[in-house]
């Protein structure tokens, strides 16, 4: 049986240093910010290449903070892609925004630039792009939309941790970047945890005081704020594993390369466009009998899952959005055809290479990729 993802192999490769980080937590007295954050929001920031590194509680929190900072609120719309995780699209809804989709490359499954400049409006006020599956979108053109209209960029960077995008690291090429550390995502917590990282100061600034209840200096409220502060223990822990990342990602792509080379020809894979480093947060073919070829993995004993099975503009939360479910076709074959095969950083290459196996096995079975895109 080979699993879509185990957590606890790093655990156990690092027990000793996680156990003393804990620890050292445990015993400064200090359970609410701190040193232990801001030891990690440094380091995380320098391994990111930004500025400046917030901790907060989770990704979600990460976005939505993120967008308030620099200055989303009621009657504004912000750009996002079609096809994401639904926290891209509820952070928007949080800030009291407005979420509108822009379709998805069927081939790299990130938001499509060329379609970005026909959906701003005079209301537009930022743009979400997502890295989504680890591979950075394609920013430079995004980013001039956003200098031609006069647009805030908010990455949603909550899958990309180690990333590059033209030789630099995500984190500071937008105004701001989003980042989750739920357990399974690259670096991730023991629990829940997230962080906004920026290379503009008064961005940085404002992100510190609305996740502490918009007060900078205790008994002064400046903001409407939230409670979402970095947890110093889940920060400990992430300042071990971050050492670790690099290394990790190294093994992603190895595992990405023996999954390219061995299923050529055999399903679709994911493209990757020029001048990027991808991460493979999640390693991602498609299939039109996607179901039937999940069923005949099951049934081989290997693990997947599904990223994301409901287009954000079908769920029942965005009913109110009033979109037709005909409004975003690439989305929508997307959640249809998507399949995560079995990626991390402790899948041996011997494992990785029997999923391959499994693939082109469960393929002759169901016959080749074929029927409506
Ligand atoms: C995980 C994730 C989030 C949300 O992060 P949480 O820490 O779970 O709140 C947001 N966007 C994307 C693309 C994600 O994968």
């Amino acid at each position: 049986m080979i699993p879509f993802l185990e957590l606890r192999p790093t655990y156990e490769e690092l027990k000793d240093e996680i156990d003393a980080a804990v620890a050292r937590a445990l015993a400064s007295g200090t359970y609410i910010l701190g040193p232990e954050v801001a030891r990690f929001e440094e380091d995380f920031a320098a391994h990111v290449e930004a500025g400046a590194c917030v901790g907060v509680a989770n990704g979600l929190d990460a976005l939505h903070l993120a967008l308030r900072a620099v200055g989303v609120g009621p009657g504004d719309e912000v750009i996002v892609p079609a096809h994401t995780f639904i926290a891209t699209w509820l952070a928007v809804l949080q800030a009291g925004a407005r979420p509108v989709p822009v379709e998805c490359r069927p081939d790299t499954f990130n938001i499509d630039v060329d379609a970005i400049a026909g959906a701003v409006t005079a209301r537009t006020r930022a743009i979400v792009p997502v890295h989504l599956y680890g591979q950075p979108a394609d920013l430079d053109p995004i980013l001039a939309v956003a200098r031609r209209h006069g647009l805030k960029v908010v990455e949603d960077a909550a899958q990309a941790q180690g990333a590059r995008y033209r030789g630099r690291r995500i984190g500071g090429h937008g105004d701001a970047a989003a980042w989750s550390f739920y357990p399974g995502k690259n670096l991730g917590a023991f629990g829940d945890a997230g962080a906004v990282t920026t290379d503009d100061p008064a961005i940085a600034d404002a992100v510190r005081t609305l996740r502490n209840y918009g007060s900078k200096e205790r008994y002064y409220n400046e903001r409407i704020g939230y409670n979402s502060r970095l947890d110093p223990v889940q920060a400990a822990i992430l300042g071990v594993k971050l050492k670790h990342l690099d290394a990790w990602n190294d093994r992603r792509r190895a595992i990405a390369r023996l999954y390219a080379d061995r299923l050529d020809g055999i399903v679709r894979l994911p493209d990757t466009i020029a001048d990027v480093e991808p991460v493979w947060h999640l390693f991602v073919i498609r299939h039109t009998r996607r179901d039937a070829l999940r069923q005949h993995l099951a049934d081989a004993g290997v693990g997947s899952l599904l990223h994301y099975p409901v287009a954000c503009h079908m769920q029942e939360a965005c009913r109110d959005l009033g979109f037709s479910p005909d409004a975003f076709p690439v989305a929508r074959a997307l959640a249809d055809q998507v399949l995560s095969l079995p990626m991390g950083p402790h899948l041996s290459l011997a494992d990785a290479a029997t999923v391959a196996d499994a693939v082109r096995a469960a393929v002759l079975a169901i016959g080749p990729d074929i029927g409506p895109r």
